[in-house]
């Protein structure tokens, strides 16, 4: 299929149904080639080079065409007489009335919205997405579906903007929420006693990084027809699909990896279910959460590196999270990809890769962490992370302040916790900065 200017159009991967199986992992030999797939094996075709088990990303089944053929190729669709490469900003509030594309006020839609919205659900493996404002904002719009007295279950450690809008915000509407530990299989019948109108999951979590199971989960949930959201910002299209292994939608701040630079903010909703996009579009116009078409033009550039970005993050925080469990003053290190993370085995079954954060708790006070990350030359004490940039984070402090004390304290958000966003720089730089910090504050 050509769009207007004759660049292939790529149609969406095929959709597993709930609770459908899922390529196993195999493991072939000593220097194994190991599939992370996301796909049933009669629909996958193997791509991108093999991968052994301590590698940082694991072989992506996509059918052809693949994953960044998609990335650079979507959402070029645009003004055919031009013989332009890229799409223009289309700076404008509103629009000719009558106009063939059915465009009427940026509120409600703009071209730049339409060209990041096809590409990012092509990545997601998705027929249809809606673009919001922040990541904040696509949280806003899916909790804005939920009328009085419907419950949220969700995973105990969402982001802490996400237990804020539930706690302070939704509940004045008389939205409730409750919290689990997902990952413990022995919780899920819970989902199955409370019959909530939404079920929450992240995964990995901010700042945990627990994986939960979202198959396993999500087919939990189709039993009482509960719809699934997966915050995917952590893992990000090219490492997880969440639509592929069951979920209702799939929601990023595209802030993070999808967009990557750091230069501006942004949220996606994706889903396969036409009645959930009519519901995010009303969302995005009735509570004026539409973002910028400059930000939504910036976000579709910078979608176009994202798998070159991912590998370069998974590779540098792998090595990085490898080498701090082994540094005197480290308490405890967590990556998904580290064999010593109690969810590895889903991790390598549910992601193609690691993603580019790792959690490290220091032996020592919270004023040392603080002290800690001041020194540190190359990662940027600030809240984020996904940019080609390293940034840290002390949680406690920073982006979960906002959860009461005894909630983080419950959850495992520990006074010494830091929260590391691996850019895409050279790993040796970036090990001598941290090398270099802790053997100050530790000595
Ligand atoms: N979801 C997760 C997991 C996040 O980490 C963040 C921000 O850090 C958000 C949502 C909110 O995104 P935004 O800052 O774009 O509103």
């Amino acid at each position: 299929m050509r769009d207007k200017v004759g660049t292939a159009v790529m149609v969406a991967r095929p959709q597993l149904s709930r609770g459908a199986k899922e390529a196993p992992i195999q493991t072939v030999s000593k220097n194994s080639v190991r599939f992370g797939g996301f796909l049933p094996l009669h629909s996958a075709r193997g791509r991108a080079g093999p991968s052994g088990p301590t590698s940082a990303i694991l072989m992506n089944k996509d059918p052809l065409p693949g994953f960044t053929t998609r990335a650079v190729h979507k959402g070029r669709g645009f003004a055919g007489n031009t013989g332009a490469v890229m799409p223009p900003v289309y700076l404008t509030s509103t629009f000719e009335n009558g106009n063939a594309d059915g465009f009427d006020y940026t509120r409600s839609g703009n071209p730049n919205f339409r060209l990041l919205q096809e590409s990012v659900a092509a990545l997601e493996g998705a027929a249809l997405a809606t673009c919001f404002a922040s990541g904040v904002s696509a949280i806003t719009a899916v909790l804005s579906t939920l009328k009085s007295g419907d419950l949220v279950l969700a995973e105990e450690n969402v982001y802490g903007c996400t237990y804020r809008l539930l706690d302070q915000v939704l509940s004045k509407f008389g939205v409730r929420a409750s919290y689990l530990d997902l990952s413990r299989a022995e919780n899920w019948n819970q989902i199955l006693q409370q019959r909530p109108a939404l079920v929450w999951l992240e995964s990995p979590t901010n700042p945990l990084l627990k994986i939960l199971d979202i198959a396993g989960l999500s087919a939990v949930a189709v039993e009482v027809g509960a719809p699934v959201v997966v915050d995917n910002t952590f893992a990000s299209p090219f490492l997880q699909r969440p639509l592929a292994l069951g979920a209702t939608l799939s929601l990023a701040s595209t802030t993070k990896y999808i967009n990557g630079h750091s230069d501006c903010l942004g949220g996606i909703v994706a889903t396969n279910d036409p009645a959930w996009q009519e519901k995010m579009l009303f969302a995005q116009k009735a509570l004026g959460l539409q973002p910028s078409p400059f930000d939504a033009w910036l976000t579709t550039r910078g979608q176009r590196t994202l798998a070159l970005r991912m590998e370069r993050h998974c590779a540098n925080a792998l090595a990085l999270a490898r080498w701090l469990e082994t540094r005197r003053g480290v308490r405890q290190v967590r990556y998904p990809f580290l064999p010593s993370h109690p969810e590895y085995e889903l991790a390598r079954r549910q992601m193609t890769g690691g993603s580019g954060l790792f959690t490290a708790e220091l032996d020592c006070s919270a004023d040392a962490a603080l002290v800690f990350c001041r020194k540190l030359k190359l990662f940027t004490l600030a809240e984020s992370l996904g940019g080609v940039e390293s940034l840290i984070c002390h949680p406690p402090t920073m982006t979960h302040a906002s959860v009461p004390a005894a909630v983080r304290r419950k959850v495992g958000i520990g006074d010494g916790l830091l929260r590391f966003s691996v850019g895409i720089e050279d790993v040796a730089d970036l090990q001598a900065d941290i090398d270099a910090a802790l053997t100050e504050v530790l000595a």
